[in-house]
């Protein structure tokens, strides 16, 4: 039975974690519930895994973080970060100084604090909930045949159809209706300016080091990434989207039967595979350069994207601003080594303050 911290809960993810648990009972329990500030729905989580430890630690008040992240990480045996955002750095860093074994959904882990979390890779205790990853980490186990390069899939979001002129001025209500995907508002913004696809190319290099990695439009999302073999042959992990799978995946290290439905390729759309237009998403080069700096830069991005999807969502720039604030920023960011998390934060808040005063100038 392995114990399982829920960090994020009552998200999109955390939510499905439980489905995950429910179909497994006697390989998994819950073992804590942390969530934001969503207490109506922690309470009826609760209530039904009622010994396991709950808690909120609320981003609107000041809330000790910390001691309630220590607290409920104590006596877990796994832990599966679902916190959204910047926030959830902090939760990995703490399982891996515990040398905790991490399901990590929070790409914002590795994508500003890889390098923190290295070795903690290289010891084999990151499990990738990430799709993309969680398929890549199954094509390569096993594979007795060198591997030439990953290549993500990546929808494209919910504009991918929409004119250049539509996209950019699109509000919350038209990007966050996902063709392929349910999941919580920051990563749908994300998947349409494919900030979040350059966020799996920098995971997938921490994840998979040594491998060149690059990513294609895959619209219908059913391939899930894919491998290319020295031999010349693709490798690829196919199937209707559900997130259940890779969760269940990183928890237990494989597949319990009648979680997910029962299809046939047969009932599959046509697939389909191109390339990804710079002009069309701007954003996706400007956060792979991050990705190439290192050091702080990708924290820089993250954080500018953070503070643009929450002034997109709250109705203060359109879709296509959001491009322009990361823009902003890195243009007027000096990359530092990243040694510890301290350097971090500080680069995380220097490009929160950077985009704070462009918006206030823009909006
Ligand atoms: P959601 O917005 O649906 O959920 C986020 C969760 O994090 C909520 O439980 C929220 O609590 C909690 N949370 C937010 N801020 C804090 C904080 N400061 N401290 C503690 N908890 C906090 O996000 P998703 O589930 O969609 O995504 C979670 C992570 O997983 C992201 O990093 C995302 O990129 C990644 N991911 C998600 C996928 C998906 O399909 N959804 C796929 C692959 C990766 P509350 O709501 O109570 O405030």
């Amino acid at each position: 039975m392995r114990r399982v911290a829920i960090l994020g809960s009552t998200g999109s993810i955390g939510v499905q974690a439980l489905d995950v648990v429910r179909a497994n009972p006697g390989l998994l329990s819950v073992h804590s519930l942390v969530c934001g500030s969503n207490t109506a729905l922690l309470a009826r989580q609760s209530a039904e895994f009622p010994s396991a430890f709950p808690a909120a630690i609320r981003p609107d008040v000041a809330s000790d973080g910390e001691g309630i992240l220590e607290r409920a990480l104590d006596g877990c045996d796994i832990v599966l970060n679902a916190i959204t955002g910047f926030a959830g750095l902090r939760a990995s860093l703490m399982a891996a100084s515990r040398g905790l074994p991490l399901a990590l959904a929070n790409k914002e882990s590795l994508v500003t604090g890889g390098c923190l979390l290295e070795g903690h890779v290289a010891r084999g205790l990151v499990e990738p909930v990430d799709s993309e990853h969680s398929t890549i980490a199954r094509c390569l186990a096993g594979e007795a045949v060198r591997p030439l390069g990953i290549t993500l899939t990546a929808s494209g979001g919910a504009l991918r159809d929409a004119s250049p002129e539509a996209a950019e001025g699109a509000g919350p209500a038209e990007v966050l209706a996902h063709p392929t995907w349910r999941m919580g508002p920051r990563i749908t913004v994300d998947s349409a300016t494919l900030v979040n696809k350059a966020f799996e190319v920098l995971e997938a290099e921490w994840l998979f080091p040594g491998i060149p990695v690059d990513a294609v439009l895959h619209p219908q999302s059913i391939a899930h990434s894919l491998v290319r073999l020295a031999d010349g042959s693709w490798k690829a992990l196919m199937g209707t989207p559900d997130m259940r799978l890779p969760v269940q995946y990183a928890l237990l290290g494989g597949g319990a039967p009648g979680l997910v439905a029962d299809d046939s390729p047969a009932d599959w759309p046509a697939l389909r595979f191109g390339e990804i237009d710079p002009r069309r998403y701007p954003a996706f080069g400007l956060v792979k350069g991050a990705g190439r700096l290192g050091g702080t830069a990708p924290a820089a991005a993250n954080a500018a994207d953070e503070e643009a999807v929450a002034a997109f969502l709250a109705g203060r720039i359109l879709f296509g601003g959001i491009a322009r604030v990361i823009e902003h920023v890195l243009e007027r960011t000096a990359p530092r080594a990243a040694r510890s998390y301290r350097d971090i934060v500080d680069a995380d808040e220097e490009a929160r303050a950077l985009a704070r005063a462009f918006l206030e100038g823009s909006c």
